[in-house]
């Protein structure tokens, strides 16, 4: 797959860290050695890219850090790359290093990073790493599975004492604006109660549902909560079950445990198969792509398709963000959102329905 042109691509990693990003650069710098092309390890996210933070990477320089949280080329949030100013320097960088290429590791922000580069000359494809599956056009991010195994455990250690004390916990979980690794959670550790933003939550129900369980001999209660609903929330809802249902009520925010940890197999295998797709891409002359998986199909979607059908998905979009797109291709977008939202649903639904 080599392409002459490319001698030197860069790896960074961008935005929050997730577990499984050190597996998907070990994967770009072995698939980029194996086919006779450099890399350019990129510290601190457009940062390092900003202020010539980098160095060559070879394939012992990747070794033994698959099985490591975190990313062995740190991460950063970049204002000054936001900037055009910060921008040509980003430019500046590549070109004086020979930098022919990057791949860029991150969330949406990072995506758009990449796009601005790759408008610019400098080609890019994205790799998803985020914990809070957010990226709507893949099914699966990197980082996501991990986080999701580190709050199962954690809950169902305060459900042991819940059920010792005949408590309830109320566990507020991460996501950002998405309720994913609230709902799979939820359903994983039998909460009695999910509270997402996607689909509406009714404390009377919930609170109702408890105080029957509880003549019914049930002694432990977990209600898992998406950070989306903001920091007083979850505590808010914690004061109001104890007070309505007389269980007691304890709050735990779990917070940034979860973006750290030795990341899963499934993170692992996703982590590598994404880091060969994208080198692969690049290699083969594509750009401004970003690496998804869809019905377990590792696959490169174009990132202005992935940002507009993510803005679809979130009921975020606007009149002027499809105007680039058929009619065929915004048809498609609707279709899968539908998809999408249903098979959330289905969970959500599930998980209710079998937490008596
Ligand atoms: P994530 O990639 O996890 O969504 P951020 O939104 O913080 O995290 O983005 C990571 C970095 O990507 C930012 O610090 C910035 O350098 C760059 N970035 C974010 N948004 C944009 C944008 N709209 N245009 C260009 N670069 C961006």
């Amino acid at each position: 797959m080599a392409d002459k042109k490319f001698r030197r691509i860069g790896v960074l990693t961008s935005g929050g860290d997730a577990p499984g990003m050190n597996a998907a650069i070990r994967s770009v710098v072995r698939t980029a050695v194996q086919n006779g092309v450099e890399v350019m390890g990129i510290f601190g996210g457009y940062r390092g890219l900003v202020e010539n933070d980098m160095k060559l990477l070879d394939a012992r320089d990747v070794a033994n850090i698959i099985n490591h949280g975190g990313t062995m080329l740190f991460t950063d949030r970049c204002l000054e790359f936001k900037e055009e100013s910060g921008l040509q320097k980003a430019i500046k960088t590549c070109r004086d290093n020979k930098i022919d290429g990057l791949v860029t590791i991150g969330g949406d922000g990072t995506f758009r990073g990449a796009q601005d580069l790759t408008r610019r000359g400098i080609p890019c494809i994205g790799l998803p790493g985020t914990i809070d599956n957010d990226i709507s056009a893949t099914d699966y991010t990197i980082g996501y599975d991990t986080a999701m195994n580190t709050v199962v455990e954690l809950v169902d250690k305060l459900r042991d004492t819940c059920e010792s004390h005949a408590r309830c916990n109320v566990v507020e979980v991460m996501g950002r604006n998405a309720g994913y690794i609230a709902i799979n959670t939820g359903l994983a550790t039998g909460a009695v109660g999910i509270a997402i933003e996607e689909f509406p939550f009714d404390i009377d129900e919930t609170i109702e549902k408890m105080i029957a369980l509880k003549k019914a001999k049930k002694r432990n209660f977990i209600i898992i909560v998406s950070e989306a609903f903001g920091p007083d929330f979850s505590e808010n809802l914690a004061k109001r079950i104890q007070d309505e249902t007389g269980i007691e009520t304890k709050f735990a925010r779990l917070a940034h445990v979860q973006r750290g940890g030795t990341p899963t197999l499934r993170d692992r295998e996703l982590a590598s198969l994404m880091g060969y797709k994208a080198v692969e891409l690049l290699l083969d002359g594509k750009s401004n792509m970003v690496v998804c998986i869809h019905d377990e199909v590792i696959c490169g979607i174009d990132i202005e398709y992935a940002l507009t059908y993510d803005k679809l998905c979130k009921g975020k979009i606007k009149p002027e963000d499809i105007t680039g797109f058929s009619d065929e291709q915004i048809a498609k977008m609707v279709a899968d959102s539908e998809i999408k939202r249903q098979r959330m649903l289905s969970v959500y639904e599930i998980a209710e329905k079998i937490s008596i």
